[in-house]
């Protein structure tokens, strides 16, 4: 194409946009990026980032309270959740500054403007009313948090973006949803002091995950005095003189001073033109695309959220990676949605790698499960009532191991390793030959037999 002003149009600065823009540079192409909001996206901005400086905020009392049973005596510790807030903000504006620097250092023009495409190789700016013509054009543009059901004043509740600014800590939250957010979500509320209660439709938070991981997150909230609502759902939202009044589908009510939902999130596909320019779109919204990331107009392509595969940053970072360097780098690229590592940042943590047991019974038939269940060492000076579960699901014919489930501290950081053994295509042989570091938690995942 010789009338094209840049050779890559990025409308979307999150994790797989920035990404894909950066390398594409570094290949020499002219690329221009449109943000609409904040550069960084979802995961830097009210996302990723913000949740686990949350998370650690939440877990400080469980620590003091532990501190006891080792010989310290903790003198009253209070909370300001201003500071909080004041602090993570200021954090986020820096990462933000470095997002916009690594893009300009690469190359890379921003506009901070809404962008729509207006044809396969045009794209519009609407803050200047600009059209810009792109050899190649990428969409990033992520999701969004939905309010379901749409009950009688569901106005009056957040999502989990006005949850990272709320004015004053609530003293009672109602969350709602069994999803990573509701779960992270309520884990945080519950560990800053917050009376949480947690209203989900099904019989078990996390639907799609382990069994013993379901059931462990379970009895472990309930224990860390998470008020449990399962199988039912919202009915209705009224404000109150002293808060709001949630009434249930079962017939409770709950009084509270805030809801946060947390039941999913939509592809940000709408009035972006893409219908018009003729790309497909799944029923849900998301944008279909090939392994490729290339959708149904070879000049557009879409990585991340917007194409929900799965919705995790590193995947989002990879898809872009792998765009860039398929179309700007000669180096076709596909991405490798199967084995992904992935921790949800309960209190307790859970990591989880590849396939539940469920899903190996029903996929290879003959498979070994090794199960374990233990208190962690540090829990036994303390006192804390919690047990660290285990589980690795082992393919009966060959060893190799399927997958690998994990509740407890550090979840998140053994399971980033167990990934690479998991990915390695190892054995259970291998685990067992691999040497244990102790005294670790880690090191039962070497032992059990
Ligand atoms: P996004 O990061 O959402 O970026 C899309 C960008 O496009 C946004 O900045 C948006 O403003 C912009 N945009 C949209 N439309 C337009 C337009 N028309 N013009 C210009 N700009 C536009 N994942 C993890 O791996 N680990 C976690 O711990 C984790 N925690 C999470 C916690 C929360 C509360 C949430 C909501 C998500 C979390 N995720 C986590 C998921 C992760 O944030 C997403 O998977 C990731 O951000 C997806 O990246 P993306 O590039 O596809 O989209
Ligand atoms: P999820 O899809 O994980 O969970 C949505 C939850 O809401 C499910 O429990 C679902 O129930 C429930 N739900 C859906 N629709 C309704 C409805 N109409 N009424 C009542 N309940 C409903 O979405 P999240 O918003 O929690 O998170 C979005 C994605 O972001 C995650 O899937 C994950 O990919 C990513 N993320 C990753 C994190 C991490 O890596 N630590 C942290 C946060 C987000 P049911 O199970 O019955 O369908």
């Amino acid at each position: 194409m010789s009338d094209c002003d840049v050779d890559l149009f990025v409308i979307g600065g999150g994790s797989g946009g920035v990404r894909a823009a950066r390398i594409a540079a570094g290949y020499g192409a002219r690329v221009m990026l449109a943000e609409e909001y904040r550069v960084g996206g979802t995961c830097v901005i009210r996302g990723c980032v913000p949740k686990k400086l949350f998370v650690y905020a939440s877990r400080f009392a469980a620590d003091f309270e532990d501190a006891a049973g080792y010989g310290w005596s903790v003198p009253q510790a209070t909370f300001d959740w201003p500071t909080l807030v004041k602090n993570k903000d200021a954090e986020i504006t820096r990462l933000e500054g470095i997002y916009r620097n690594n893009l300009v250092r690469a190359g890379v023009e921003i506009v901070d403007s809404r962008a729509v495409i207006e044809d396969a190789h045009t794209v519009r700016i609407l803050k200047t009313g600009a059209r810009i013509r792109a050899r190649f054009i990428l969409v990033a543009t992520g999701g969004r948090a939905v309010k379901a059901p749409a009950v009688p004043g569901i106005e009056h509740a957040i999502t989990s973006n006005e949850a990272f600014h709320l004015e004053r800590l609530p003293g009672r939250i109602a969350v709602v949803g069994g999803g990573y957010i509701a779960v992270e979500f309520a884990g945080i509320f519950a560990g800053l002091g917050v009376a949480t209660t947690l209203v989900h439709r099904g019989e078990k938070l996390l639907r799609g995950f382990d069994e013993d991981v379901r059931d462990a997150l379970g009895r472990a909230y309930a224990r860390r005095g998470i008020t449990l609502c399962l199988q039912t759902g919202l009915a209705r939202i009224e404000k109150a003189v002293d808060g709001l009044v949630v009434s249930l589908t079962d017939g409770r009510e709950l009084h509270v001073d805030q809801v946060m939902i947390a039941t999913g999130r939509m592809p940000n596909t709408e009035k972006l033109g893409l219908e018009e320019a003729g790309v497909q779109l799944a029923a849900n919204g998301a944008i279909i695309v090939d392994e490729m990331s290339r959708t149904s107009v070879p000049s557009i392509y879409a990585v991340g959220d917007v194409t929900d595969r799965v919705n995790l940053t590193p995947m989002a970072i990879r898809e872009g990676h792998a765009f860039a360097d398929t179309v700007f780098g000669n180096r076709p690229t596909r991405v490798d949605h199967a084995v992904v590592p992935t921790a949800v940042f309960s209190t307790p943590e859970i990591g989880t790698v590849g396939l539940t047991e469920a899903d190996a019974r029903q996929r290879y038939g003959n498979v070994r499960i090794f199960r374990t269940t233990f208190r962690a060492m540090k829990a036994t000076l303390s006192g804390r009532d919690e047990q660290v579960l285990m589980k690795i699901v082992v393919d009966g014919e060959t060893d190799r191991v399927l997958g690998v489930h994990i509740v407890g501290d550090g979840a998140g950081e053994m399971i980033q390793l167990v990934g690479i053994a998991v990915t390695m295509g190892a054995t259970k042989a291998d685990f067992d030959r691999t040497m244990a570091v102790h005294p670790t938690a880690a090191e039962e995942l070497v032992t059990m037999r």
